[in-house]
């Protein structure tokens, strides 16, 4: 029977990952895997994480299970800095704990498809695992360009997506810091964005996994609320593992805004189907750790001050890239502009290759880099690097 399975392509990035750690030159330069590191080249585990897995210890009673969809608490807990200030729509959105951001993306398709979406429009590149979860499920993707050549993103193409898009498709969109590009939409281009799906009627799906890594926890919401104010109904997929930094612990939450509040029911009744068959319920322990940082305000200070440093650290490592300006033929002036914890530079596999093995700097083979993974201790060495593998 087994023989019947065919070898599959190992993940590039993990491969990355153990290259990086065979290669013994002291000055190496990890820029792969997607996770935020401190100046000092670390990934650790937040202050306000900690204090709330404490208080968890000493406080949660029981283990005993919970429905498939999670913690309410933790769900809840979210939707005003997802949502605003009416942060159910009068009452037309909910939502449930998934493991990660990707359960929640997953779920999202998967009960969009269960609806009747029988095409999902997508902007690429993209973040490599959205084509593999559409592919797993069976549901067409259709690609337009997210990017223009000059690092800026390509707003005709998402309008003209948006607005030809039959009544079956659904359009998939990054909330903010795009994986890979780091390219945005501007708070006009969301408006019109918005308007487009006004008139059109298409549907949304709306991925935040980086919220509070690109500008601040409300800016980065602003193309979100703007497009769930101009339609009657959406699909939300919400990733903590980058802003809470629990990237192992699996938090993500998926939300739905109806029509009416009756609907929701309906809508959830389906997830909850959709979700028991798949995993059952969501791991607990991170969902109720940062519960209990949302329902504590001293905590919520120390979790909001912890991501501000994050962000306003990407800022400065962009910043110096600005300062660079043009490194052999990469212009790193639009960089500075990108948001969050990647960019793509403009350079072949081959280029890639020989900044690993020449240089020691290690990404993924697209070109994509970890901008978290640069400080000021290495940026010269990068900016160097680049400029010679491109002049
Ligand atoms: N959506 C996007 C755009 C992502 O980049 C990622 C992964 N970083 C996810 C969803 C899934 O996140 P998680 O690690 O929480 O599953």
């Amino acid at each position: 029977m087994l023989e019947n399975l065919s070898p599959q392509a190992s993940d590039a990035l993990l491969a990355l990952i153990k290259m990086y750690a065979a290669d013994e030159r002291h000055d190496k330069i990890d820029l792969g895997v997607g996770v935020y590191r401190t100046g000092q080249g670390d990934t650790p585990v937040f202050a306000a994480i900690k204090q709330a897995e404490r208080k968890l210890v000493e406080t949660q009673d029981s283990k005993s299970y919970l429905g498939p969809e999670g913690d309410m608490g933790f769900v809840n807990g979210l939707m005003p800095y997802i949502f605003g200030g009416d942060a159910t729509m009068g009452g037309r959105i909910t939502g449930m704990q998934t493991p990660g951001g990707t359960g929640a993306v997953r779920l999202a398709v998967a009960l969009a498809q269960k609806a009747g979406v029988d095409r999902l429009h997508i902007g690429k590149p993209s973040w490599p695992n959205h084509a593999q979860i559409f592919n797993d499920i069976s549901l067409e993707a259709q690609w337009f360009e997210h990017a223009r050549a000059d690092g800026s993103a390509n707003l005709e193409a998402v309008l003209d997506t948006i607005n030809n898009a039959g009544p079956n498709d659904a359009v998939l969109l990054h909330g903010a810091c795009h994986n890979p590009t780091g390219i945005d939409y501007s708070n006009e281009e969301w408006d019109a964005i918005a308007e487009a799906f006004a008139t059109s009627g298409t549907f949304p799906i709306i991925d935040l996994a980086y919220q509070g890594l690109g500008h601040g926890m409300e800016e980065d919401a602003y193309g979100l609320r703007k497009v769930l104010n101009a339609v009657p109904e959406a699909f939300i997929a919400y990733s903590c593992d980058k802003n809470f930094g629990v990237y192992r612990d699996r938090v993500g939450a998926f939300y739905a805004m109806t029509r009416d509040a009756d609907s929701l029911e309906t809508v959830f009744s389906n997830a909850n189907a959709l979700a028991r068959a798949a995993w059952s319920m969501p791991p607990d322990h991170g969902g109720a750790t940062i519960r209990l940082i949302l329902r504590d305000p001293d905590m919520t200070a120390v979790w909001l001050d912890e991501l501000t440093q994050m962000r306003d650290r990407m800022r400065q490592v962009r910043a110096s890239l600005g300062d660079a300006g043009m490194a052999g033929h990469v212009d790193f002036v639009p960089i500075s502009k990108q948001n969050g914890l990647f960019s793509v530079l403009p350079v072949t596999p081959d280029q890639v290759k020989q900044l690993r093995e020449e240089h020691g700097i290690y990404m993924a083979g697209s070109g994509r880099v970890n901008i978290a993974g640069l400080h000021m201790g290495n940026i010269e060495k990068f900016v160097n690097a680049v400029a010679a593998v491109t002049c």
